[in-house]
C-alpha cells in the first residue's frame, strides 16, 4: 500500500476552503462573490487538470531528475540556507514564466484560461490546465539545471502551488503590512483585473519584490473589475480550453509575410485582432440555439460535479493500482462528464447524445469487467428502444433543459 497517492486529499481540502469562503461571503453580505455557473465552470477545469496530471506528473518529475543528473551547473548542497535560496529562485522563475504567459501569444493561449473567471474566489484558483502545467514544467527545469536537487524542487513546487491558492479570495480584504514582502489576495486580485491601470501587473506568486524590481507592481486603489478585457462569453468546456489556439491559427492564416506570421504566434496578445474571436465563435459555437435563462437543473449539475470529484479522489488515491481499462474508462468518463457540464450551462440541444455516450461507456466498462463484452448489444438495443418508442431524447430535453415546446 506504499503506492497510495495522498494528493487525493487535496480535493476535500479544496472544497472545505471553498465552503468556508462561501460562508464568509454570506456573513459579509457579499453573495455576488460567487456565481453558480462560474463556480461550476472553474471547478470543471480544475478537475480536468488534476485528472490529466495523474498521467503526466511522473514524467515531469523524471524530467527534473534527468536535467539534474545530466546538466546541473552547480553542485548545490541541501541545508536550510538552500531552502531559502530555492524559494526565492522558484518565485523568480515563476515571475518570468507568468509574465511571458501574458506577453507571448502562444503562452497566453494556455494561461488565458486562468483569467476567464469574472468572479475572483478560491474556485478561480482551480482554473489551471494541463497545457499550462507542461509549459510551467519547462520553466521549472531551470531549477534542477541550476543544481537544486529534484526532491527539494518537487517539495517546493507543492508549497508554492498551495500558497497561490490562498491569494484568490476577496473575503480577507487588504493586509497592507504584508504587501511589503508578500503577494496578498488584494495584490493578486489586481492581477486578475481588467481595468486599464491594473493590466499586466503583479506577476509574482509569493513575493512582491520581483514586480517592484521589474516595474510591474501595482497596489489596489479602486475596486477591481475581474476577468478579461474581452470576456469569453462561453462556458463550453472545450472552447474555454482551446479558443485562443484557434485565434492564433486564424491570425496566422490571415498574416502576410514571415514577420506578421511570427507575431501571430510569438507576438503580444495586446495586438490580437479582436474580430477573430466572434467570427470563430459564430463558426464553432453556431449550434447555440437557446438563450441562457434561469438554470433549472442546478441539482443535476451539482450531482455531476460531486460524482466527478469522488471518482477523481478515489482514482488519484489508488492510481498506481489501476489497470489500463480502469484508466481509460475513468479518464474518458470524467472528461465526457465535464464536457457535459459545460454543455448544460450553455443549454445545448445536442447534449443528450453525450448522455448516451456516457451510458454506453459505463455499460461497456461494466460488461468488460465481467467478461461479458459480447452483450454490449443489450444496452445499445435498450437505448434504441427508449429513443424510438419513448422519445427519451425529447423527454430529457424537456426535463433538463425545459425546452418542451
Ligand atoms: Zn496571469
Ligand atoms: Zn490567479
Amino acid at each position: 500500500m506504499e503506492k497510495l497517492n495522498y494528493l487525493a486529499f487535496a480535493m476535500p481540502a479544496f472544497f472545505l476552503f471553498v465552503w468556508l469562503e462561501y460562508k464568509a461571503a454570506q456573513r459579509k453580505k457579499r453573495p455576488e462573490l460567487f456565481k453558480y455557473e462560474s463556480s461550476v465552470s472553474n471547478i470543471s477545469i480544475g478537475i480536468a487538470e488534476r485528472l490529466l496530471n495523474l498521467f503526466v506528473a511522473a514524467s515531469f518529475y523524471q524530467l527534473y531528475y534527468y536535467v539534474y543528473d545530466n546538466y546541473a551547473i552547480w553542485d548545490i548542497p541541501a541545508n536550510w540556507m538552500v531552502w531559502i535560496a530555492l524559494i526565492l529562485a522558484t518565485d523568480f522563475v515563476w515571475y518570468w514564466y507568468h509574465r511571458l504567459g501574458h506577453e507571448v501569444n502562444i503562452f497566453w493561449a494556455a494561461h488565458i484560461v486562468h483569467h476567464h473567471s469574472e468572479e475572483f474566489n478560491f474556485t478561480a484558483a482551480a482554473r489551471i490546465t494541463t497545457i499550462q502545467a507542461v509549459i510551467r514544467t519547462a520553466f521549472w527545469c531551470l531549477l534542477p539545471l541550476a543544481g537544486f536537487h529534484p526532491t527539494m524542487v518537487i517539495t517546493m513546487l507543492l508549497v508554492h502551488g498551495a500558497y497561490s491558492f490562498f491569494t484568490h479570495t476577496q473575503v480577507v480584504g487588504r493586509i497592507k503590512w504584508l504587501e511589503y514582502v508578500f503577494i496578498t489576495p488584494s495584490l493578486h486580485g489586481v492581477h486578475h483585473a481588467s481595468d486599464e491601470k491594473y493590466l499586466d501587473k503583479n506577476y509574482g506568486d509569493m513575493f512582491v519584490f520581483w514586480d517592484k524590481l521589474f516595474g510591474t507592481y501595482q497596489a489596489e486603489e479602486e475596486a477591481p473589475k475581474y476577468g478579461l478585457t474581452h470576456p469569453l462569453k462561453s462556458y463550453s468546456f472545450l472552447w474555454q480550453h482551446f479558443h485562443y489556439y484557434f485565434e492564433i491559427a486564424e491570425s496566422y492564416r490571415r498574416a502576410n509575410g514571415f514577420k506578421a506570421k511570427w507575431k501571430a504566434v510569438f507576438g503580444s496578445p495586446a495586438h490580437m485582432d479582436q474580430d477573430i474571436r466572434p467570427e470563430l465563435e459564430k463558426k464553432f459555437l453556431q449550434c447555440r440555439s437557446l438563450q441562457l435563462r434561469q438554470l433549472r437543473f442546478k441539482g443535476y449539475l451539482a450531482l455531476q460535479i460531486a460524482l466527478c470529484t469522488l471518482m477523481l479522489m478515489w482514482f488519484t488515491f489508488f492510481f498506481a493500482y489501476q489497470d489500463i481499462a480502469d484508466k481509460v474508462f475513468t479518464l474518458t468518463f470524467i472528461l465526457l462528464t465535464l464536457v457535459n457540464c459545460g454543455a448544460l450551462l450553455e443549454q445545448r440541444r445536442w447534449i443528450y447524445y453525450l448522455e448516451y455516450a456516457r451510458l454506453l461507456l459505463l455499460s461497456s466498462y461494466l460488461l468488460y469487467n465481467n467478461d461479458m463484452v459480447e452483450y454490449i448489444f443489450i444496452p445499445v438495443a435498450l437505448l434504441f428502444v427508449a429513443e424510438k418508442y419513448f422519445s427519451l431524447g425529447q423527454r430529457y430535453q424537456g426535463y433538463i433543459l425545459q425546452t418542451r415546446s
